[in-house]
């Protein structure tokens, strides 16, 4: 694509995002009015080949388009939805199912019929993610799934799920990836559950009571599943955190406004420097974030892996973000803290992504290993 059609496509979204997926209705509960609308226009199948119905962009597009996306549609939710259903579901059976899976869901994954979740989390097992008990045994026909998995993002609305399971045997610890359909005996969907922020993404536990998974449901191979999950997790730290980037530009310019219209001591308070320090760390935020994203997309269209690339952005984007959110509620004074301002939900909204995709702790525990191990960025 060249780059006079990549802003025009970029023009485009942000016009369909701010017409069309911004209805305060639905900023903290899913509408699957806005989801039938960003199907038909196409995005949900950005990166996906034409052949399954998707656009067939580069992941450099992909990115700016969400960046462009997490700006001009205010509702971080259903944003959240639309990166859970791409990027950790749809995109790794693209990329590492069998051509059977490809056949059998991505043409109704990117034409928004069916939605999908990741289920790596369980109640005792967080961010010690392999220490997971759900547990797949091998039949002759398939594979048969106990086990339950916990705040699973989509979960209430979802119609497939990407799976972690163990299935080694004895003390061996290898787990695999599975594509469970809703539909599929003895998967339960649990009740969505109230969060702080992020209302109009539903979230429940999902419960697989002996659930039949056919044999071809495997994705990638069997007892491999752990290179599965390290490959989601890449792809998960870097695009969803993108749409984030748009949102820090979406709040600073409010706060711009602010501080020029909001006179005190008869003064735009924007004259203030403890004021204006705040916008400045906001832009030098966006700036940094998108300098670290450059690197990451060229690494992905070359099909190169960026493991550390991407735990460095989702650190660094998701505290930018939270101190974009908090600062800009300290910038509106009082205002910020009402309801009708809309600052509030921004923040309540933001401060999930220092824990999904692995806590902020754990990527540092990652970049510290990864840099004392003499790896070189
Ligand atoms: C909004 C939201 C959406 C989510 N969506 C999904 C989803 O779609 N699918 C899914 O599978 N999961 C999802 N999760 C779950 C998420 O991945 C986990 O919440 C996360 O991995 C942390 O696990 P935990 O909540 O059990 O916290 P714990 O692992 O219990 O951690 C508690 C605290 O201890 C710290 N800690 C733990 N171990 C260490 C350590 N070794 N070193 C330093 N600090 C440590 C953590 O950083 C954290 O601060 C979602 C979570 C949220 C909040």
């Amino acid at each position: 694509m060249s780059t006079n059609e990549e802003m025009q496509l970029i023009e485009a979204v942000r016009e369909f995002a701010e017409n069309n997926l911004n209805d305060p209705e639905y900023l903290e509960k899913f509408s699957p009015e806005m989801w039938e609308k960003i199907a038909d226009f196409g995005l949900l199948g950005i990166t996906v080949d034409e052949k399954y119905g998707g656009l067939g962009e580069s992941y450099r597009t992909a990115a700016a388009v969400f960046e462009n996306l997490g700006y001009s549609c205010k509702n971080n939710g259903f944003v959240f939805v639309v990166n859970n259903h791409i990027w950790v579901s749809q995109n790794l059976i693209y990329l590492y199912g069998s051509e059977q899976l490809k056949d059998k869901y991505l043409c109704d994954m990117t034409a928004g019929k069916r939605i999908g979740a990741i289920c790596i989390t369980e109640a005792e097992s967080g961010s010690d993610a392999l220490s997971m008990v759900t547990r797949a045994e091998k039949t002759d026909d398939g594979y048969i799934l106990n086990g339950s998995k916990a705040f699973i993002s989509n979960g209430p609305i979802a119609d497939i799920f990407i799976v972690f399971a163990r299935t080694g045997e004895g003390n061996n610890k290898s787990f695999t990836a599975f594509v469970v359909e809703k539909e599929f005996p003895g998967v339960k969907i649990g009740a969505d559950i109230e969060k702080m922020g992020l209302g109009s993404c539903p979230t429940s536990e999902i419960v697989f009571d002996n659930c039949m998974i056919p044999k071809e449901n495997v994705l990638g191979r069997y007892n491999f599943g752990s290179l599965i999950m390290t490959m989601a997790l890449e792809w998960e730290r870097c695009f969803e955190f993108v749409p984030h980037i748009g949102a820090m530009r979406r709040v600073m310019e409010r706060c711009i406004e602010h501080v020029r219209s909001r006179q005190q001591f008869g003064r735009p308070i924007g004259d203030y420097q403890a004021v204006s320090h705040k916008i400045a760390d906001m832009k030098v935020g966006i700036e940094m974030s998108r300098a670290m994203l450059d690197r990451i997309v060229d690494l992905k269209d070359n099909m190169k892996t960026a493991f550390i690339d991407t735990s460095i952005f989702k650190l660094y984007v998701s505290e930018a973000y939270i101190k974009t959110c908090r600062d800009a509620m300290q910038i509106f004074g009082g205002y910020g803290y009402t309801k009708e301002y809309d600052i509030e939900r921004e923040l309540r909204d933001a401060l999930a992504c220092s824990i999904y995709s692995g806590t902020n702790e754990m990527q540092k525990n990652t970049i510290y290993n990864f840099t004392t191990n003499g790896e070189s960025l």
